[in-house]
């Protein structure tokens, strides 16, 4: 059994690897074909040059992204196969022989770190050298590592409690620990969906009430027509770090509220604002936040019961090269290794939601203005430098939106 896990293992991180290379080259050379011309959907509202800093924008991202896959699964396999993870529970057992839960924390910790090591210097890339070519970085060094403090904090206070509780049910809770702890992951998600847009966000960014009178009234009205009630209207300083811009919808129940980059609203007029926030509305209206939560649940209580029946086959240790069988090291190897499994998914649930955005984009068609809505796309289009010719294969693959020319036309079929 090990051989055939470890087989299976070392096919898919291979497999994947490449599916990942080969449509980043694709969507390279796919961009660069069509960076001569404009789009004629687009020709009068996207200038030549726009158009083929997008194409720059787009082919500099996957380089990086390319050199990231690569990295990560040479390092993941030294984690496993490698020994790597072996090698951090050994060092731990020395240090604290006894003790299984400390020292689960600390090995899980540990491995976490070791990750984003790898992690951090892409980030640090893409933010300082990419959009800073780009001109859309705003951040410095010295507020790159206050955010990097300030995650790793509150990622530490709201993270180890979910561990140790996690670690205790797998050493005391029995045979069915594993669905005690998907009735505390779950419940810990909702209270994390109800407090993150009080509590949390504005540890990052500030948020102050939408002052512009015309502009409010216009958004109540909408809301009030959609029978939407929210917690408040609030812009967030995006622009304290990147020049693109967005709007969305957080929370849940009553802390519900809309949250506009301040980005977005230097730069849409009134009605293209209250179309995007129209678009945001369907997402709320179609359940799609909902069934997203709902799927996430399902999703977490299939793989708490897989690893429920894993973590006593010794074959699932000794195939992923970890030869000390621990509660911490099942939960740390499930946990890095499925991505693996599931990147094949990545289609479907990039699908799924791509269905949800022409479902978004129908409703605000009818509540507000198709016109205004593509009028608002092409200008985030523009500003956010997202390329419009996207391959085909590599879009359909990765994409949660549907390619600008394709949204664009279905909408533009509302008007016409
Ligand atoms: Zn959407």
């Amino acid at each position: 059994m090990p051989s055939v896990l470890t087989f299976t293992f070392i096919f898919l991180l291979i497999t994947t690897t490449l599916i990942r290379l080969w449509l980043g080259r694709r969507h390279i050379s796919y961009v660069q074909t069509h960076r001569k011309q404009v789009p004629a959907a687009f020709e009068n509202n996207i200038t030549l040059d726009a158009h083929q800093k997008a194409a720059d924008y787009a082919s500099a991202k996957t380089r990086l992204v390319i050199i990231e896959a690569v990295v990560a699964a040479l390092l993941l396999a030294a984690l496993t196969l490698g020994g790597g993870l072996q090698l951090i529970d050994d060092i731990w057992r020395n240090l604290l022989p006894t003790q299984e839960i400390i020292r689960g924390a600390l090995v899980i910790c540990s491995a976490l770190l070791v990750s984003s090591f790898i992690d951090l210097p892409f980030e640090y890339y893409k933010t300082f050298v990419i959009d800073e070519k780009f001109g859309f970085n705003k951040m410095t060094p010295a507020m790159f590592l206050s955010d990097l403090v300030k995650h790793s904090l509150v990622g530490l206070a709201l993270g180890a409690p979910i561990l140790f509780a996690a670690l205790w049910l797998m050493q005391g809770a029995g045979q069915y620990w594993w669905l005690y702890l998907w009735l505390v992951w779950s419940v810990f998600n909702l209270v994390m969906l109800a407090v993150y847009p009080t509590f949390i966000a504005p540890l990052f960014n500030k948020f102050s009430p939408l002052k512009d009178e015309n502009l409010k009234q216009r958004i109540e009205t909408l809301l009030t027509k959609c029978g939407f009630k929210s917690q408040g209207l609030f812009v967030m300083d995006g622009s304290a770090r990147s020049s693109h811009g967005n709007a969305y919808f957080t929370g849940f129940g009553s802390s519900k509220r809309v949250v506009f980059f301040d980005t977005l609203l230097e730069r849409l007029n009134v009605d293209e604002i209250e179309a995007v926030l129209a678009h945001e509305l369907g997402h709320f209206k179609h359940h799609h936040v909902i069934k997203r939560i709902v799927l996430m649940f399902l999703v977490s209580f299939l793989g708490l019961a897989l690893l429920g029946w894993l973590i006593n086959q010794p074959w699932f240790y000794t195939g992923l090269g970890v030869t000390q069988k621990s509660d911490y090291m099942a939960l740390v190897l499930f946990l890095m290794v499925s991505p693996v499994f599931l990147f094949l998914l990545r289609p479907i649930m990039a699908s799924y939601s791509r269905k949800n955005e022409f479902e978004a984009d129908d409703y605000a068609a009818n509540h507000a203005s198709a016109k205004e809505l593509v009028k608002a796309l092409v200008k985030l289009y523009r500003d956010n430098a997202s390329t419009l010719t996207p391959d085909p294969l590599h879009s359909a693959f990765y994409d949660s939106h549907p390619p600008a020319s394709i949204r664009i036309s279905k909408l533009a079929a509302y008007t016409s």
